[in-house]
C-alpha cells in the first residue's frame, strides 16, 4: 500500500510476522533484548516489561505498527473488529515518525508521535459520533 511522498505502509497478516520484521529492522534491535521489551510512553517515561507480556498486550489491542527508515510503516491489524479510531491513532503515531522535524532524542520523538496519536484518536472518535448522529437523524 502506497502513501504520499513515496512512503508506504506494509501490511502483515499476523502479529508474529510484523514483530519479526521489527526485530530485523535497523534501529529497533535495542528495543527487545534479554527477554525484555523497552519503550517510551507519551510522557517520555521509559517502560520495560517481559516480552511475552508485551506480546499479550499487543495481541489484545489487535493493532500494532512501527516505522522503518523514516519512510516505511509496518502495520498489523488483527481483523475488522478493531475500532477505526484505534487504527487511525496507531497509523497517525507512525506517520508522525516519518514527518519532520525529527527530534534528537527518542523520548522527544516519541512524545511528538504520541501527540499526533492523541489528536488522531480524538478527532476520529468525534467524527464517528458526528456521523452516527447524522445517521440516527436520518441525514
Ligand atoms: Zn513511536
Amino acid at each position: 500500500m502506497s502513501a504520499s511522498n513515496g512512503r508506504r505502509i506494509l501490511m502483515y497478516d499476523t502479529f508474529a510476522e510484523c514483530l519479526a520484521a521489527f526485530q530485523e529492522a535497523e534501529g529497533h534491535q535495542k528495543a527487545i533484548h534479554d527477554g525484555m521489551w523497552e519503550w517510551v510512553d507519551q510522557f517520555g517515561t521509559q517502560h520495560t516489561i517481559k516480552i511475552e507480556s508485551a506480546k499479550r498486550k499487543i495481541r489484545k489491542t489487535g493493532v500494532w505498527a512501527f516505522t522503518q527508515d523514516k519512510k516505511t510503516i509496518h502495520l498489523w491489524i488483527k481483523d475488522a473488529t478493531i475500532p477505526l479510531h484505534t487504527v487511525v491513532a496507531v497509523i497517525a503515531h507512525e506517520m508522525a515518525h516519518i514527518k519532520r522535524p525529527w527530534h534528537r532524542t527518542y523520548r522527544e520523538e516519541e512524545r511528538k508521535a504520541c501527540e499526533y496519536e492523541d489528536i488522531a484518536y480524538n478527532a476520529t472518535v468525534a467524527a464517528e459520533l458526528i456521523i452516527e448522529k447524522a445517521a440516527n437523524d436520518g441525514r
